[in-house]
């Protein structure tokens, strides 16, 4: 039996007639930046969210970097960022000149450890940048106990988020802006490239709506040195159409996390992930460790089962961070994970015998 990691298609035919009509919508209306699909995504997304503000932007890289941008960081400053996240998260700190700040994992949730962060801090720091990793929510409590204490700003990588819970609270409403990212793979992905900044600071959400469009406010009037990185009428379009089964397409891979979770807990040489009481995750991605990832990585994909490794490289030991000070042994929980870790298939669309299959593969003595 083939279970791939990822299928986009199938969702594709399952929402194959609204999402066409969306496109025809679209089409017919000869209008494709910066219209009224946009608007009433922003609204929906928003109200979803719970917050009162939702900017649509390129990309989720953009997201976080127009958030740090409309916060003023830049040059000079520091921004706190998980060791373990995707490289996105380092680099919209990078791209405003600011230097981003690595703080290791909790090692039973793997988001960013709050007991570490308090060590880091000096009197260049502006922000803390939480990463949801997979799904879960970080401990945002504590992370905005630290922040007020030390005014500093909380942002929200939310990019791989979309709908999970902190103690009941959206995620996307638990600092002072959030970034999503609506790429393909995402629990909630657009059919191309696109990006929501959530925030319930008028403020902030005016100043990134000016950062998006170049600056501009009215058509030739420039305000501030402004960036192009707008989330399209199609896909805002697309989006209002998958936004609709989010929730549903959330809680099955809910249901086939429990499954693992039930089915996998006496294996041995397996880590399962952890849940704390107080996080509803939404499962992007269903982690597992083991200490010879590499072999049971393969031995997984010849037994037809596909895997992917988020992430291998740590951003410290990426070439694109090669001129900083970081060595390998700089951040070791990172180093370690990243050769532990094993994504395993949990998309919504899996069937319940491909499910077994990989459950029956992973309790095969390995
Ligand atoms: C996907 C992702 C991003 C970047 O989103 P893009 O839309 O690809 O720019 C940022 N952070 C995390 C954690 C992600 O998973």
């Amino acid at each position: 039996m083939n279970v791939p990691f990822l299928d986009l298609k199938t969702p594709y035919l399952e929402l194959k007639e609204e999402l066409d009509a969306a496109y025809q919508r679209v089409m017919a209306s000869g209008w494709y930046i910066l219209g009224r699909e946009l608007e009433a995504f922003e609204a929906e997304f928003a109200a979803y969210c719970d917050t009162k503000y939702c900017v649509g932007v390129g990309n989720g890289l953009d997201a976080l970097h127009l958030i740090l941008r409309a916060m003023d960081i830049g040059v000079g400053d520091e921004v706190i960022v998980p060791a373990n996240t995707y490289i996105a998260t380092w680099l919209a700190v990078s791209y405003t000149g600011a230097t981003p700040v690595p703080v290791e994992p909790d090692e039973t949730t793997y988001n960013i450890n709050p007991l570490l962060i308090e060590s880091v801090i000096t009197e260049h720091t502006k922000a803390i940048l939480a990463v949801h990793l997979y799904g879960q929510p970080a401990d945002m409590d504590a992370i905005n106990k630290i922040a007020k204490q030390y005014n500093l700003k909380v942002i929200e990588d939310a990019a791989q988020a979309h709908g999970a819970k902190y103690k009941g609270r959206c995620t996307g409403n638990l600092g002072d802006a959030a970034g999503f990212s609506f790429y393909p793979t995402k629990n909630l992905g657009a059919i191309g490239d696109g990006g929501a900044i959530t925030t319930n600071d008028a403020e902030l959400a005016d100043k990134a709506r000016l950062l998006r469009n170049y600056g501009s406010r009215v058509k030739y009037e420039n305000e501030i040195q402004g960036f192009n990185s707008r989330l399209d009428e199609l896909q805002a379009a697309f989006l209002r159409v998958k936004l609709t089964k989010l929730d549903e397409w959330n809680s099955r891979r809910t249901l086939l996390a429990e499954t693992y979770l039930k089915n996998l807990k006496k294996t041995a040489n397996l880590t399962l992930p952890f849940v704390p009481h107080w996080a509803e995750p939404v499962w992007h991605l269903f982690v597992i460790r083991h200490p010879r990832r590499d072999s049971l990585e393969q031995h997984l994909r010849q037994a037809g089962v596909g895997t992917l490794i988020h992430y291998p490289i740590p951003p410290h030991l990426s070439d694109a961070y090669a001129a900083s000070t970081w060595q390998p042994g700089s951040f070791p929980l990172s180093e370690k994970l990243s050769r532990e870790i094993l994504s395993i298939p949990i998309s919504p669309h899996l069937t319940h015998q491909q499910v077994s299959e990989v459950i029956n593969i992973l309790l095969e003595d390995f």
